[in-house]
């Protein structure tokens, strides 16, 4: 993804992993292979993998820059956290830091993180480990979550804390350390960004509004995990917390942004894009 410039706005992406490690089928299981490649034409090149077969997509996290702050949205996976039931993801070693510092962000420069949830591969980097102990990475910055959305996992790790790992390592020690601010759902957060509700994949997802002169975009996190979902947003995916209202969510959200000219930034499509309507239907068009 080239940097893209609203106004006085920057975004621009760090890609931690470029493949998912479920096939679509296992993430979709409303989804036959069969209805899946009805849309494999207009899905492509940018979004289909034809080494695979299956859908493209990513893990990354999005690097946006006001004339203040300096904002990452979602932290993908982490380096050396024990994620057995993913041996892609189990003590990965990789280089997020190192290709943020060539954006010219270093773990000091960062004002803001915020995670559009708190699932596995969107907190990973808000910590690493120093001498033993996991410290939040970026010393400087607010980590700005949705109070439902904590108070939803605070429960399920207090339950059930094996299960839900990432909150233990990823989530608690920027709490404990003080740089957590909890804010409601439709928080606005400064001149050109806010909260947006948007349950189902989670209790307290949430999309982020940037709005600039220059034109909108929103980052939408899971909400939708692959292109076809734009044009068959009733498949939830197993990960969703509460798939009916993912599925109303969702088709309310590809109604809302159809044939605008508002950027739709995901969590982990393949490429940022725009929504539009076609033959009865809608499709994700990419935008390079
Ligand atoms: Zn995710």
């Amino acid at each position: 993804m080239r940097t893209i410039q609203l106004g006085e706005v920057t975004i621009d992406r760090v890609v931690e992993l470029s493949q998912g490690s479920l096939p679509t089928t296992a993430m979709l299981p409303e989804a036959t292979a069969a209805d899946i490649a009805k849309h494999h034409d207009w899905l492509a090149p940018h979004f289909l993998d034809p080494h695979t077969g299956d859908l493209r997509s990513s893990i990354h996290t999005y690097v946006v820059r006001t004339p203040q702050q300096t904002i990452l949205i979602d932290t993908c996976i982490g380096n050396g956290k024990p994620r057995p039931e993913r041996p892609q993801w189990h003590l990965r070693q990789g280089t997020f830091l190192e290709d943020l510092a060539a954006l010219g962000v270093t773990p000091e420069a960062v004002d803001l993180v915020i995670c559009t949830h708190l699932h596995v591969d969107h907190v990973g980097w808000n910590t690493r480990l120093v001498d033993g102990v996991w410290q939040p990475t970026f010393p400087r910055a607010t980590y700005l979550f949705a109070g439902e959305e904590w108070e939803f996992w605070r429960s399920e790790h207090a339950s059930r804390a094996e299960a839900n790992a990432c909150i233990g390592d990823s989530v608690w020690p920027v709490v404990a350390a003080g740089q957590v601010r909890l804010v409601d759902s439709d928080y606005i957060i400064n001149d050109y960004l806010r909260f947006e509700p948007s349950p189902g994949h989670t209790p307290g997802h949430v999309c982020l509004r940037l709005t600039t002169g220059a034109g909108e975009a929103v980052f939408c996190g899971d909400l939708m995990h692959r292109p076809v979902q734009v044009a068959e947003p009733q498949w939830s995916s197993i990960f969703c917390v509460d798939p009916v209202q993912s599925r109303a969510t969702r088709q309310a959200f590809v109604e809302q942004h159809a044939d605008t000219d508002t950027l739709i930034l995901a969590a982990h499509f393949p490429t940022p894009g725009r929504i539009v309507r076609h033959g009865g239907g809608f499709r994700f068009v990419p935008v390079l």
